[in-house]
């Protein structure tokens, strides 16, 4: 008999569609273990909760929360909180998915999870927020635990929002209890190291690809679109490396500078004015023009969907390192690929922020902290060494980056479901 579809995410399926359509991509590859590739197309469980905060003016207001389990073969669920107005479980589902997808592929001890608030957290006053995100620890607190289920910042969230949900599980069980989130300030079990991570990784890991193209990074040039937490940590490690970030763009508009600019000047303005916009360092560029640039490295570190087929053919970049989630659609994918263009996936590119969270949660546990020396050499190692499983697959299937991922974490997850069983 043949699995009914999903009912609950209607016609149009959203960023879900997206990721059962990568699915469908890895299937051929994955021999047989691929039967059992449906469970990836249903996530294990889904929890939509009611949020009532009262406002500062004494009024309430309701809003929609979601955790999204997506498998727990390999492990608990672990996966970032959003808050977003424009949230929807379509796209809470797909995040936690794409959370399996990266913890197997990293090889860390994981399942995935994802959650999020439908609310605009710029028209919340802190104290809002506060409750906000208390209430909401709460309502999904059924699902939570340091070997159940452990959040971690995402989209507008960060430090202060883990601290509240970390207080939070804690006063609801009657201990402390530091691994039930990551991403914690320092003073709270926090890791050293782990507010560069993720842009940290983009760097090993397009320094790996390089290096198998024999493409130098010292001298190269960088243009990146995003400059808050991951462009901005990646563009340092690209600087420290000799190479020049000739082109940054975010939400203000696009600079460029072809002698390249230092990013510690750059953050600092930026910290100052809020975005790129008027650097003096730099000229204004047309956004549509970032795209052409000349470049050997470009790293999309903004938003979801960004390359796509509109724009993909006049990119002209070598290596496309992705520290965003999901920044190209698979069409433009395709683009990329006829032209040469190798693509380092987000699910091996940013994986370095999961990986620091992995080091926290495991220091949490020993309540034995260790120095951000080992912390970013520990983090390098279990990238490149990713990054080589990875490679190794696509040479020998002859199938991209993105795929050959796929192939290696589906095999793993699948693998981990097989020997389990099927329950009861
Ligand atoms: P951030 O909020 O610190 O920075 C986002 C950047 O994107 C800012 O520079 C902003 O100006 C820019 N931006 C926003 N809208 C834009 C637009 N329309 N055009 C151009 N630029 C725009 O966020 P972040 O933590 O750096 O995350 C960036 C991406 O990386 C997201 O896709 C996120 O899911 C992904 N990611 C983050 C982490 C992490 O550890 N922070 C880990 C894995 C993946």
């Amino acid at each position: 008999m043949k699995s009914e579809p999903l009912s609950y995410l209607g016609k149009d399926g959203g960023p879900w569609e997206i990721f059962t359509e990568q699915v469908d991509r890895v299937i051929p590859y994955l021999g047989r273990l691929a039967p059992l590739a449906e469970s990836l197309k249903r996530p294990k469980r889904i929890l939509i909760v009611d949020v009532p905060i009262h406002l500062d003016d004494g009024t309430v207001a309701h809003f929609e929360g979601y955790r999204v389990h997506h498998n727990t073969a390999r492990g608990p669920a672990k996966g970032g909180v959003r808050y977003h107005p424009e949230v929807t479980l379509s796209e809470v589902m797909a995040l936690a998915a794409w959370m399996t997808i990266k913890n197997a592929a990293v090889g860390l001890p994981y399942g995935g999870g994802k959650g999020g608030i439908r609310v605009d957290p710029k028209k919340l006053s802190s104290h809002e927020l506060e409750r906000l995100t208390c209430r909401y620890t709460s309502e999904i607190g059924i699902l939570l635990g340091p070997d159940r289920d452990i959040p971690a910042p995402d989209v507008n969230t960060g430090e202060r929002e883990m601290a509240w949900m970390m207080d939070t599980f804690s006063m609801n069980v009657g201990r402390t209890v530091p691994g039930v989130v990551t991403g914690k300030p320092i003073a709270l079990g926090g890791s050293l190291g782990r507010r560069d991570a993720t842009g940290r990784g983009v760097f090993v890991t397009a320094a790996a690809a390089a290096a198998k193209i024999g493409l130098p990074v010292e001298g190269s040039r960088v243009i990146l679109q995003g400059f808050g937490n991951v462009g901005s940590a990646a563009a340092r490690a690209f600087h420290d490396h000799g190479a020049r970030v000739i082109a940054v763009q975010d939400h203000t508009g696009t600079i460029y500078n072809e002698a390249g600019m230092d990013p510690y000047d750059l953050a600092r303005y930026v910290a100052e004015m809020g975005g790129v916009r008027g650097y003096p360092k730099a000229e204004p560029l047309p956004n549509a023009e970032f795209w052409a640039l000349p470049t050997e490295f470009l790293i999309p570190a903004a938003l979801e969907k960004q390359i796509t087929e509109h724009n993909a053919w006049r990119i002209q970049a070598r290596i496309v390192a992705e520290g965003a989630n999901g920044p190209t659609t698979p069409a433009a994918d395709d683009i990329l690929q006829e032209k040469g263009v190798l693509v380092v996936p987000d699910v091996i590119a940013n994986a370095g922020g999961v990986t620091v969270s992995y080091f926290e949660w495991v220091q949490d546990f020993n309540s034995y902290f260790w120095t951000e020396e080992e912390i970013n050499a520990r983090l390098e190692r279990v990238l490149r060494n990713a990054f080589e499983a990875v490679w190794q697959v696509a040479e020998e299937k002859k199938i991209s980056l993105r795929t050959a991922a796929y192939v290696v974490a589906a095999t793993r997850v699948l693998e981990a479901r097989a020997l389990r069983g099927l329950y009861p």
